[in-house]
């Protein structure tokens, strides 16, 4: 069984709304993949295009949750799950789909928007993406701005609401600010920087204050975040696990893909599809026990 953290399925949906998620050759994520892997929940993100004009994006959010439900809810066997609860409610051909938001832009700083998305499912809230917002900065802003007040009223309701903050894309100083604010904090979709210096990878600290936090690290498969060279294979996703377990985090990390979220793939795991050839080298490497956790347990063990 999988959890996977990230995907960017929704943006494609919205892009070009007559792909269907059943079988399309344009997605990574599929319910022909889902089924062939062993998906057993997958988190949709909202995210918005950058080029989408910041008076336009709120509708844009509520397009997405709209194509959730006409596209991802409606195919077979598919369930909506928000809590811990619904995912163990699952019966064993279930798939449960959860929504996410990846960047606060589209709530601009109005905090009943981002309360009105809470209400309408999202279970794990991003405060921005690469550059900055009403809320924070992000890894690729210069100025390197950590949590406004604004932001840190945001983090307070997920607290609230019961849900995830995901440090994923924040910059080092709204990194450390989260952490000191949030209840429940994961990074959906990062690496390890020591293995691969990327700006979007965690440095040392940052992963042994979110295991210290209770967190969860999800692996993810952008090539560039997982090597310095050009290419990446599944031996690389493997050695990123690896270090993550030995700062003590067996209990803290899982995987988040951002299949469709990228444009290159790691070589043998081009697709959902191919999650089964990350599986076959896990085992090899771990115990049954320690797999489910990296694949299932640990991210769901954190849900409400
Ligand atoms: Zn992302």
């Amino acid at each position: 069984m999988i959890f996977d953290a990230h995907c960017d399925v929704l943006m494609k949906l919205w892009l070009n709304k007559h792909l269907s998620v059943k079988d399309s050759s344009a997605l990574h994520v599929t319910l022909k993949g889902l089924e062939k892997a062993g998906g057993k929940v997958q988190l949709f993100a909202i995210y918005i295009p950058e080029a989408v004009p910041s008076e336009h994006q709120f509708d844009v959010a509520l397009e997405m949750v709209q194509l959730f439900h006409t596209h991802i809810l409606t195919l077979p066997n598919v369930k909506w799950v928000k809590s811990r609860r619904d995912v163990a409610n699952l019966e064993e051909d279930e798939i449960g789909a959860m929504l996410t938001l990846e960047g606060c832009d589209a709530i601009g700083d109005n905090l009943v928007r981002l309360q009105t998305l809470l209400s309408l499912g999202v279970r794990s809230v991003g405060l921005t993406w690469n550059y900055s917002n009403a809320l924070c900065d992000g890894i690729l802003e210069p100025r390197g701005a950590g949590l406004s007040t604004f932001g840190r009223t945001v983090v307070k309701e997920n607290n609230k609401r019961l849900v995830w903050t995901d440090v994923s894309h924040l910059s080092v100083k709204g990194f450390w600010d989260t952490i000191e604010e949030a209840e429940f904090v994961v990074a959906t979709h990062s690496n390890a920087y020591k293995l691969c210096s990327n700006p979007r990878n965690l440095n040392d600290e940052q992963i042994e204050a979110l295991i210290k936090k209770n967190g969860v690290i999800g692996i993810t498969f952008v090539p560039q975040f997982l090597s310095d060279h050009n290419r990446a294979t599944i031996g690389d996703v493997l050695k990123h696990l690896d270090y993550i377990c030995g700062k003590g985090g067996e209990y803290a990390v899982g995987f988040g893909s951002d299949f469709d979220g990228i444009e290159q793939t790691v070589q043998g795991l081009g697709s959902y599809k191919e999650y089964e050839n990350l599986i076959n080298e896990l085992v090899k490497h771990y115990s049954a026990a320690q797999v489910d956790r990296f694949l299932f347990h640990n991210f769901v063990n954190r849900l409400h």
